[in-house]
């Protein structure tokens, strides 16, 4: 074939494409009519009777070279593009999306404004033992100005043998010295049951790692008028995270901050790993507060004080670490706690200018 015969093929091709996109814009159009029509009537857009019957008809006059499954194939991304189309963004996009709603969420907890610009600080042990142990850590929160205490009364832990938690005595431990210090109440609930209850104890409800994905968790927490801490689960990528969230706020509650704390990788140095850049991707993508747990993603004293420096570096709205008395018989992560002390010290360095 000589030159010029490739060359006014080539020509036929390019008529041959641009009437291609002539038509399916001619039909994209049509489409879009008769969106608007299923719109009025109420209708479902995607209606698979009406795509086989397409379907059929194009594949019983095709008369190739193209086989009908290649044909079909062709069809069903130009069918799947035309919906796309009738779905105007908008209506797509999440309600914790920043598409949603372009402006920052701010939470209120006793007198802290989560999403504000500052810097907010949840701290505490990682559960609650007795009444003392939470008490002298409440002392040590209120003499650095903090507002925000946590404590454990349900853990779930990754033994049915580990200590479990004290359940609803813990919580009015909680409350019991979050009331003596005027302080707010965060701790994990794990049961849809117990929400109702816990809300008389708690500020925050929070969602554990464990429980990202617990959607009648998720659900239940939707449904109550009380702040939720999130926390990124384990294994969870940051568009199931998201999603997580998403689940809440559809039920009404709003009021959601996002907590990284580590992610499952093969690295074994540290417990977790840090994901710091999920913090500005959930700054951007969501208008949710984001916080940094530095105690669960790192399961390391040493690294507490470098990863909230670099969790407030990079825009997080707060941070979270845990505070015991004496971790070294911490009844739970006794490895990674501070003891007083050491809080005292984190706490000056990380607010050091
Ligand atoms: C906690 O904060 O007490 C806790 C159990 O953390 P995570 O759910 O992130 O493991
Ligand atoms: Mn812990």
């Amino acid at each position: 074939m000589s030159n010029e015969q490739l060359d006014q093929l080539r020509v036929k091709l390019d008529d041959v494409n641009l009437e291609i996109l002539d038509l399916i814009n001619n039909r994209a159009e049509l489409v879009q009519q008769i969106g608007q029509v299923k719109e009025k009537q109420g209708a479902n857009r995607f209606d698979p009777v009406r795509e086989r019957d397409m379907l059929n008809l194009i594949s019983k006059h095709n008369s190739g070279p193209f086989e009908n499954s290649t044909i079909i194939h062709l069809f069903k991304e130009i069918f799947k593009a035309g919906l796309e189309l009738q779905e105007d963004d908008h209506s797509k996009a999440l309600l914790v999306s920043r598409k949603k709603k372009p402006e920052d969420t701010v939470i209120e907890i006793n007198g802290e404004k989560f999403g504000d610009g500052n810097q907010h600080f949840i701290m505490g042990p990682c559960a609650v033992e007795s009444y003392e142990q939470v008490s002298q850590v409440a002392a040590a929160i209120k003499r650095h100005g903090l507002k925000l205490l946590r404590g454990g009364a349900f853990k779930p832990r990754t033994s049915p043998y580990d200590f479990q938690g004290l359940g609803f005595e813990g919580l009015k431990i909680l409350k019991r010295v979050a009331d003596e210090y005027d302080l707010a109440v965060v701790s994990e609930i794990v049961n849809p049951a117990d929400i109702e209850k816990a809300v008389e104890y708690v500020d925050v409800i929070q969602i554990g790692a464990r429980n990202m994905q617990n959607f009648e968790l998720l659900k239940a927490a939707g449904e109550v008028n009380k702040p939720v801490l999130l926390k990124r689960g384990m294994s969870a990528t940051i568009a199931e995270f998201i999603n997580a969230a998403e689940y809440i706020i559809s039920k009404g509650n709003g009021n959601i901050i996002l907590c990284e704390r580590g992610i499952r990788t093969y690295e074994k140095a540290t417990r977790n790993t840090l994901d710091i850049t999920a913090v500005p991707i959930l700054k951007q993508e969501t208008h949710l507060p984001v916080m940094v747990d530095v105690t669960h993603s790192t399961g390391r004293r040493d690294l507490l004080l470098p990863a909230a420096k670099a969790a407030l570096a990079i825009g997080a709205d707060g941070v979270m670490a845990e505070v015991h008395p004496d971790p070294a018989v911490a009844l739970s992560d006794s490895a990674q706690q501070m003891d007083i002390d050491t809080f005292d010290t984190f706490m000056k360095e990380l607010l050091k200018k």
